[in-house]
Order: structure tokens, then sequence, then C-alpha cells
């Protein structure tokens, strides 16, 4: 890439710690690079990423008190748990960097912060300093919008947990997910996280999304009346900057020679990203859907997949690995977005992360939808019952039900017109990057704001 003309200004960024935060972050970071900014980006020890693959950036760890306990994330509990922890613990720390990085003299300016939007803790630190605060939100408009409007209806009783009676509220969407689909057992912590990360990002000085005009239009307009503060979409980052650097486990590239062998569009792709665990018998139900089947697949089975007290790989059923052999081809992680845009690949069974969800839409791959908690119910929906470019997988993970989906998404007509619809997002994906486009334009009036800070 040919080195941009650097224009004398600093960007901070703060990324939360997980790697679907992660990726957008360094990507937004290369993209901001490339439009001549230079990039420091403060991070925690915990996940932090590999600075060996971003020479041109500077990295400071801050401290982040964290245990080992406190940084297991196999239930949704742990995983906002651990947010609320890092919330609290690395604010002295952030802020004892942030004034050294202010008060150093470098001839470059410092103009603004950008900080991922559940590290909502920045906020308060940048109004302190008197420096804007741009937030990075790293899922959908629409699941952000189901979020706000449960905290809203969390508020209108004074305490929680939100009554039977109130689970089957439909908060925004087409068509509407009901508060049940977001509601979980420890209510009180989740909701106190969901409502700073809204309460902060109306505070804030601006509102970066990983997603494009096209793709969330209603969404969007619903955003910009509730939420009156700049908003830039200038999505999908890995279109303009891949996310295989700031992978934070090695990627097995095995599989694509593996895919090499394959027919087009008859590989089913398997992942539930970083976060998400199930138990043995749920793991059991999808090796024997996937064995039934018939339709060869590529599946991701990280360690900590499976949850265990005993062990962290997983146990494999009796007689699946002989009957899968040379059928199936399993790796700990993949190359995911090389996976995507394999020729081999026609469908992907997914958690409907956001990262995951915007990957497949812009190699034109349809989904198998089985959310798991927070964004993924809202993300799983849009893909299913409004882009209409999925199948949702309504039930307990059931054998005969993961079979017969998987053959509707990979051979029946339903997963053919699935797939025209999702190539015809792709092209919009691969539109709006480009000069004149959606995306391209709201990038220049991002930097635009940033430079009149
Ligand atoms: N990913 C990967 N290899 C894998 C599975 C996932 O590189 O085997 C990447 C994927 O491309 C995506 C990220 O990990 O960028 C997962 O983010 P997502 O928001 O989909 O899910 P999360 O991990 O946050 O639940």
């Amino acid at each position: 890439m040919e080195e941009p003309k650097r224009r004398g200004v600093r960007l901070v960024l703060f990324p939360c710690p997980l790697q679907g935060h992660i990726n957008p972050m360094l990507q937004l970071a290369s993209i901001l690079y490339s439009m001549g900014f230079s990039i420091t980006m403060i991070h925690t020890h915990f996940n932090s990423p590999n600075s060996s693959n971003y020479t041109h950036f500077t990295f400071i760890p801050i401290p982040d008190g964290l245990s080992i306990s406190d940084v297991s994330q196999h239930s949704v509990s742990e995983v906002v748990a651990l947010l609320s922890q890092l919330n609290i613990n690395c604010a002295v720390p952030f802020q004892d960097c942030l004034l050294r990085l202010l008060s150093s003299g470098e001839a470059e300016t410092l103009p603004c912060l950008i900080s991922d939007a559940m590290m909502h803790f920045t906020q308060d630190i940048a109004d302190s300093l008197k420096l804007p605060r741009l937030v990075l939100r790293t899922s959908s408009v629409e699941s952000f919008l189901s979020f706000a409007a449960a905290v809203s209806i969390s508020r209108q009783k004074s305490y929680l947990p939100i009554s039977d009676s109130q689970l089957e509220i439909p908060v925004t969407g087409v068509p509407p997910l009901l508060i049940k689909g977001i509601n979980t057992h420890d209510q009180e912590i989740v909701y106190q996280l969901l409502r700073n990360m809204v309460d902060k990002v109306k505070a804030s000085s601006g509102l970066i999304w990983n997603t494009f005009d096209h793709l969330e239009q209603s969404a969007l307009a619903t955003l910009a009346q509730e939420f009156p503060i700049p908003v830039f979409t200038i999505g999908p980052f890995h279109k303009i900057f891949t996310a295989s650097s700031s992978s934070l486990l090695s990627q097995d590239q095995s599989c694509i020679t593996w895919l090499d062998t394959q027919p087009p569009n008859s590989v089913i792709y398997v992942s539930f990203g970083s976060i998400v665990g199930m138990d043995e018998a749920e793991f059991m139900e999808m090796a024997w859907g996937l064995a039934n089947s018939k339709c060869p697949f590529l599946w991701v089975v990280r360690s900590g997949l499976v949850r265990s007290s005993e062990r962290v790989e997983p146990s494999w059923p009796d007689g699946f690995l002989e009957m899968v052999k040379g059928k199936g081809c399993i790796v700990k992680w993949a190359p995911q977005q090389d996976v995507l845009a394999h020729p081999a690949v026609g469908g992907f069974w997914t958690h409907n992360g956001w990262n995951s969800t915007l990957e497949s839409i812009c190699e034109g791959v349809p989904m198998l939808c089985s959310p798991n908690f927070g964004d993924q119910m809202t993300n799983a929906r849009i893909v299913s019952h409004g882009w209409k470019v999925g199948l949702q997988l309504e039930n307990k993970l059931e054998r005969g039900e993961i079979e017969r989906n998987i053959r509707r998404l990979m051979v029946e007509k339903e997963g053919k017109e699935m797939r025209e619809r999702v190539a015809s997002l792709k092209e919009k994906a691969e539109a709006c990057v480009k000069k004149g486009g959606s995306s391209y334009e709201s990038l220049e009036d991002l930097i635009a704001r940033i430079l009149s800070f």
C-alpha cells in the first residue's frame, strides 16, 4: 500500500477486548491510518492485539485488574460480568494514560478519542479532559435500537426484574423482536451495562457504525430520530481492510486446501464465533445433524466451545469421525473471511455475531441462524425475516431439525432464492465503499468531523 500523506493528527482508539470488537476497531484504525491519521491504540493486557501486525501504530497497554477467574467467557453472564469489571478497573489507568498523551508535548494534535460503545466509562473521562469522544458500535443498528428499547422498558419500572407480562412486549424491528428475546436471568447487571452504554452513546460527539445505509435504512431513520448525534455508517470495514491480522487465535489455513477439492456452493461452513459455548448434548445433536445432512461441511470447533468440567477439547460421538471422513473438515479456528469468499462455500451456519453476519453478506453466502444471546438475537431475525437471506433454527438444537434445515439451505429451492437475494446485498456492499457510495461519503464526513474538533 502506498504510504498516505500524513496530516499531523493523532487519533487515540480504545477497543473492547473481545475478538468481535477488536477486529472492527483495528479495521477502523487501518482505514483512518490510510486517510493520513496517526494511530495510538490503548488496550488492556487481557486479549491484547498482536502489535507486530501493525508496526505503523503505537500500542499502549494499560492494567485491567482482571484475575484468571474473571476472564472466562462461556455464558452471557460471564461476558457481561467481564465487561462490567473492565468498565470499573480500567478507569484510573485509562485516565492516567490519556492525560500523559495529552500533556506529552508532541507536535501532532490529538483532537478526539474513539472508543467502543461497551467501554462506556470513557465518556466521563473524555468529558473531564474536554476531549470529544466518538463511539464505535460494532453491531447492527437494529440490535442497538432493540437494546435501547429494552432499556427504556426496564426504566418504566423503578426496579427489576422485568415481569412475565412484559416479556411479550415488542422491541423495535421488522418483524419485532420480543423483549423475552433479549431478556436474561441476570437482569440487573445486564440492564445496567446496556443502560450505561446507551446513555453514554447519547452523550458522545458521534457514532461510527460498521454497517451500510442500504442494509439498515429504516433502523437508521429511527436512530436519527432517537439519537440526535452525528452518525457515520462507513462499513463494511473489512471490504476496505481485512480482519485476518487482528485474529487473536491462529487461523488454520489447511481448510482452504480442503475447500479447493469441493464442488462450488456445496459446503456448509459452521462457526459460532469466539464466545458462544454449548453443552455436550447440544454438541452431539450438532454433530449428528451435520453428518446426517450428507452435505460436506467445514466446522470450527474451537477449544472451550463445548462446556465440560473435565476437558477443554470435546469428546466426539462414537462413530462420528469415521462417518464424516472425507465429507467434513474440522479446525480449531479458520481464516473466516477467506472461507466465506471461497467458491465451494454455499452456506454459513452461524451464531449471528455481527462481524460474521456482515462477512457472510459481503461474500453472498446465505445463513442458517442459531443466535445465542445479546445482539445475535436481533441480527438473526433481520437475516431470516427482514432480508430473507437465512433460516432461523427456532428450537433447541435437535439433529432432525438441523438436518432438515441444512438441506433446505444447501440443496432446496428456498436456499437458492436466498443465495440470489444475498448476492444482491453483496453487490450493494461492494458499491457503497467505492467513490460516490454511501459509506465512502460517510467516511469523508467522519474525517471532516474529526478535523472540526
Ligand atoms: N473468526 C475467525 N475464525 C473463526 C471464527 C471467527 O477469524 O474460525 C472471526 C470472524 O471472521 C469474525 C470474528 O472472528 O470477524 C467473530 O466476530 P463475531 O462478531 O461474528 O462473533 P463473536 O466472536 O464476537 O461472538
